[in-house]
């Protein structure tokens, strides 16, 4: 198939490309350094296949614009769907096919790194050695036995967290309308959201973003955490209503911060900013935070994970092409 691959870097070249020659080429992949939207889509002219990251904006319009060029598959390289209109899609019969699974311990273990990075300090310690400060104040954390870390999402992700928090000697309380059997048999305590948020002093968000989880932390749900407590969201930006985490950190609720997404992330993240003035004004307030940690949607970003996205998009691709079906569709039966 002929196949454009949006919001490209050279990373996911290497990778698609690996996974496409492996055996034998089997498609004909173009790069374009654009992020997909209704105003780029036009440029997926003559494929068959587009290929897609989180922040691609796959609306009614951009689907409808594949539509118009015989766009037949739309093979995102990610587990979340949520920037996808499967409405649309399903009207438009155009095949949406995502990778469900890739490697959740990438992200697991991004979201540990992120929590221990804030509870010692590591970048506040980091900067100051390399300016001969070698002073501890200011540095104090906690040890991570004994605390209580509650995880909201225990899907693939959710559950290799808890693995790695109960190795620390946590307690792991849990949270998920559909509580996981493997969940069960770690010994997870499976808590109502509020009582979750109410005995954590870590709270963890691994559920993926729809309507209603948007802005599931968001003032109320900060006030039900223990004072001080650590968020941390890898999961995605609009889980936490941003305005009322800086009310948060302003107030002392929340003691510490560590975001690996961020609800306006896509005029932001994946780009190199640092020669321009910064225009988003929420986030700029939250770089001022000395207890808020923030990393650009880099948890996926390991050897294993990369490799495992290109080999499925990459077979997502081919069944289709033999088939008519890809491999990991994302399902649109149920949609209204
Ligand atoms: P998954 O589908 O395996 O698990 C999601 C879990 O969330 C499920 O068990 C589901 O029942 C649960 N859930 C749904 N609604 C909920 C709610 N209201 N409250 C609590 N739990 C709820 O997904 P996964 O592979 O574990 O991924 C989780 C999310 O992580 C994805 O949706 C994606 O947004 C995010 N993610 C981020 C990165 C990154 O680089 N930062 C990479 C991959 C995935």
């Amino acid at each position: 198939m002929q196949v454009v691959v949006f919001s490209a870097k050279p990373y996911d070249r290497q990778f698609l490309d690996a996974a496409n020659t492996a055996g034998g080429a089997k498609h004909q992949l173009t790069y374009l350094e654009a992020r997909l939207s209704p105003e780029t889509a036009t440029l997926a002219q003559g494929a068959d296949a587009v290929c897609a990251f989180v922040n691609d904006v796959c609306d009614a319009a951009t689907l409808e614009t594949f539509a118009e060029l015989g766009i037949q598959i739309l093979a995102l390289r990610s587990a979340g769907f949520n920037h996808v209109d499967l409405v649309a899609a399903r009207r438009l019969r155009i095949t949406v096919a995502r990778v469900p699974s890739y490697s959740p311990e990438s992200v697991a273990e991004h979201t540990v790194a992120l929590m221990l990075a804030l509870n010692r300090r590591i970048y506040r310690a980091y900067n100051r050695v390399r300016e001969g400060n070698f002073a501890l104040d200011g540095l104090l954390g906690f040890d991570m036995r004994g605390r209580s870390v509650g995880i909201i999402g225990t899907g693939r992700i959710g559950l290799a967290v808890a693995r790695i928090m109960l190795g620390f000697g946590c307690t792991v309380l849990a949270h998920d309308p559909f509580p996981a059997k493997d969940g069960m048999a770690m010994g997870l305590e499976y808590l109502g959201i509020d009582e979750l948020l109410a005995r954590s002093d870590i709270v963890t968000l691994h559920c993926p973003l729809t309507p209603g989880t948007r802005h599931l932390i968001d003032d109320a749900a900060i006030a039900r955490m223990r004072r001080g407590a650590m968020l941390i969201n890898t999961s995605r930006g609009a889980i936490v209503d941003t305005r009322a985490a800086i009310a948060g950190l302003k107030s002392g609720a929340i003691g510490l911060l560590g975001l690996d997404v961020y609800e306006e992330e896509a005029d932001l993240f994946f780009e190199d900013l640092s020669g321009q003035v910064l225009q988003d004004d929420v986030f700029a307030r939250l770089l001022t935070f000395p207890n808020v940690l923030i990393t650009a949607h880099q948890a996926f970003f390991t050897t294993e994970a990369l490799t495992a996205i290109a080999e499925t998009t990459i077979g997502n691709i081919t069944a289709f092409a033999e088939g008519g079906r890809a491999v990991h569709e994302v399902s649109t039966e149920k949609l209204a």
